[in-house]
């Protein structure tokens, strides 16, 4: 057990960050710093039926859902539809401002959070923390390091920094389609291996992509016009990225660690990193609490799962990045209509069971 003295200085206040900052809460001296001074986040917020219960098992709150899907549209460009069915919900959206504040509001007396500073540099165990002309120095015992994909705690201690990424975008519209199917475009012109996804959700539709590439707001706005004809004036344009190199090859260093997207603990393959920070900031935690902290918190990731599902759809990206065209475009069409009946489950669980991964790999190559 770390004694209740320990200082913990966790750099951003996303999923992983605030995750940290809640399992510790109690046990050490928490400073949590985050660049913005209101929280939130530019991911859609899409967690599966597992993240869900994981989240209501972990935290001492119900987490917030807005929506839950039942159905998703595929549309494959240039090729053809496939529609997804199950009877009960494959994935919900969580309110995501709303999850930030009830974590913020548990955080307690021990949880310093220094909001507005950004973090600049590490000199002799202090972290530098900068706002306009203000700076801060803040000793540490240990350094958590979830300030996102750009990690800079990574690049200030020598840590491996995340390789390769995609830019996401998401902005709401006028609502066109009033029920519980989530629209998903395959187009490898926009991503190699990602796409367009849309739905409505309160009163409006949520429309986002993810590209390999930077793209300006008008012309984001315009791919989603092509593909889900809204003619209204787009509102809360919001962009971020999205790690695609799998985890770094060092998560530590002495009393250092990465979490989240800042270790590249995202889906390669398919972008989802909120049930995985939440893991790494838990597996953080539970390690600050050990001796040979370090290597704990490797070996509680690999306990989770998590290094293991990512590895693996860290290599079909890299499979379908090297062979995607047409003709892979077209065979995943076929393969997506021969396994209409259970795909919807396969993707939730896959995550909660990686062994499953090269059977679906195989599979689809086969
Ligand atoms: C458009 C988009 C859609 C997505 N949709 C989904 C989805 O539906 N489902 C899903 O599971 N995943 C999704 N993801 C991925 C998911 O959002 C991330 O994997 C997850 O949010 C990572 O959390 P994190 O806390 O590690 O990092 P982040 O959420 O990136 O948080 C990092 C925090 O660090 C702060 N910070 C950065 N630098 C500094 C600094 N120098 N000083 C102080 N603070 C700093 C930032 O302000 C930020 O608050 C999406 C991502 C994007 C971009």
């Amino acid at each position: 057990m770390a004694p209740s003295g320990t200082k913990v200085v966790i750099i951003g206040a996303g999923f992983s960050g605030l995750t940290v900052a809640y399992f510790l809460r109690d046990k050490a001296r928490v400073y949590l710093v985050d660049r913005k001074t209101h929280l939130w986040n530019a991911s859609t917020g899409l967690i599966t039926p597992p993240t869900l219960e994981l989240m209501k098992r972990v935290f001492s709150f119900d987490p917030p859902v807005e929506k839950a899907f039942d159905s998703m549209n595929v549309m494959f460009k240039d090729i053809g539809n496939v529609y997804l069915h199950d009877d009960k919900p494959f994935l919900y959206l969580l309110d995501k401002t709303a999850f930030f504040q009830q974590l913020q509001d548990k955080l307690g007396d021990n949880v310093e959070q220094i909001l507005g500073y950004s973090f600049k540099d590490v000199e002799s165990q202090n972290v530098i923390l900068e706002r306009k002309t203000d700076q801060k120095r803040i000793p540490y015992d240990f350094l958590i390091g979830a300030d996102g994909c750009f990690s800079k705690v990574a690049r200030a201690t020598g840590l491996s920094l995340v390789k390769s990424w995609l830019y996401g975008y998401e902005w709401g519209t006028e609502p066109t389609q009033g029920n519980n199917t989530i629209s998903f475009v395959i187009d490898p012109n926009i991503a190699r291996a990602y796409g367009v996804w849309a739905f409505t959700s309160s009163n409006e539709t949520r429309i986002g992509l993810a590209s390999d590439r930077p793209l300006r707001k008008s012309d984001a706005e315009q791919i989603g016009r092509t593909y889900f004809s809204t003619q209204s004036q787009p509102s809360d344009f919001k962009g971020g990225v999205i790690p695609t190199s799998g985890p770094i090859r060092r998560l530590f260093i002495d009393n250092v660690f990465l979490v989240g997207d800042a270790a590249g603990l995202c889906g390669p393959f398919l972008g989802d990193g909120i049930q995985t920070a939440i893991k790494s900031g838990m597996a953080a935690a539970q390690a600050i609490d050990q001796r040979n902290a370090g290597d704990a918190y490797v070996q509680f990731l690999k306990d989770s799962g998590v290094i293991k599902y990512l590895k693996q759809q860290a290599i079909l990206r890299s499979i379908w990045d090297r062979f995607v065209s047409h003709t892979t475009l077209k065979r995943l069409y076929r393969f997506t209509l021969r396994n209409q009946g259970h795909l919807l489950d396969d993707l939730t669980m896959i995550k909660e069971d990686p062994s499953k991964f090269p059977l679906l790999v195989r599979k689809f190559f086969s």
